[in-house]
């Protein structure tokens, strides 16, 4: 950091957020130098962070690749890398006020029960809106391995009416209002724990995380602007600030479909055992 000249409320900070689940392919370069581009042309910062908490399908192996790769078409973070599953613990513990307020309730509910609580397929939402089942249950009532919901309705109730986030990406520009029965009928009782298993939403830890890092601007992919809202109120709730947020386009394949961490023959490894220079990938992404 600049010592003293740029005061941390104007500082523009960004990041780059992958899963270490597959390879760095082009989607991902995409977003990484987009962020990394934006962060230096305004004399900025730009950090790493692995969001790794999915345990099973993350590895070292991926996080190595990755971290090859960005070096390779020189995007250059600042600081250390930030890994998600060093934080498991505190993640859980920092969501506990809110069960003192009565904005969290136990949940033992398998998928299988929620899908058959649902009446009606939830095409094109970011959740499976949850029915409710567990809503009356206190906090006493919790078992080792059950799900921890936040309570929507308390959760509005308490931050109050007019809940805004800036958003600057083509697609979604301008103030979103988060609307309280769009918030009902889209979000609902979201899952965002499981203690004994050490699980945490990946759109909470991503929440504590920005604010732990002072990150001033988010730049990410446009799938996950549907997590937006939840975040915001998340933030609102955990006395977080709220960033700037930025949506890009996603990188298509030929056919218009986006790309997975399947599409092998799009990781940049590949292109780099191929011979591409760094300059080509830029111009694959139209960077
Ligand atoms: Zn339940």
């Amino acid at each position: 950091m600049a010592g003293g000249a740029v005061s941390p409320l104007t500082m523009f900070r960004t990041r780059f957020a992958p899963s270490p689940t597959g390879p760095l392919h082009l989607g991902h370069a995409y977003s990484a130098i987009l962020a990394h581009d934006r962060a230096r042309a305004v004399g900025g910062e730009f950090l790493l962070r692995m969001e790794d908490t999915d345990l099973e399908r993350c590895r070292p192996e991926w996080e190595a690749q990755i971290v090859d790769d960005l070096t390779w078409l020189g995007v250059e973070w600042d600081g250390p890398i930030l890994r998600q599953s060093d934080k498991l613990a505190d993640y859980n513990a920092r969501i506990e006020p809110l069960a003192a307020q009565g904005l969290l309730y136990p949940c033992s509910c398998t998928r299988a029960d929620i899908r058959a609580a649902l009446s009606a397929p939830q095409e094109g939402v970011a959740f499976a809106v949850y029915p409710g089942t567990c809503r009356g249950r206190g906090m006493e009532t919790r078992h080792p391995g059950d799900a921890l919901r936040l309570n929507l309705v308390a959760a509005l109730d308490v931050i109050g009416a007019d809940v805004t986030f800036t958003e600057t990406g083509p697609s979604h520009a301008g103030t979103h209002h988060i609307d309280r029965a769009n918030a009902l009928a889209q979000i609902g009782d979201v899952v965002l724990s499981r203690k004994g298993e050490e699980i945490v939403a990946y759109f909470l830890a991503s929440a504590f995380d920005d604010a732990d890092q002072g990150v001033s601007h988010v730049i990410r992919g446009e799938d996950l602007f549907d997590f937006t809202p939840v975040q915001v109120i998340l933030q609102r709730l955990l006395d977080l600030p709220t960033p700037t947020y930025h949506h890009h386009p996603l990188i298509r394949d030929d056919q218009g479909k986006r790309l997975a961490k399947r599409d092998d023959a799009r990781a940049i490894a590949r292109y780099r055992a191929e011979g591409a220079t760094p300059q080509d990938i830029r111009r694959m992404v139209g960077l």
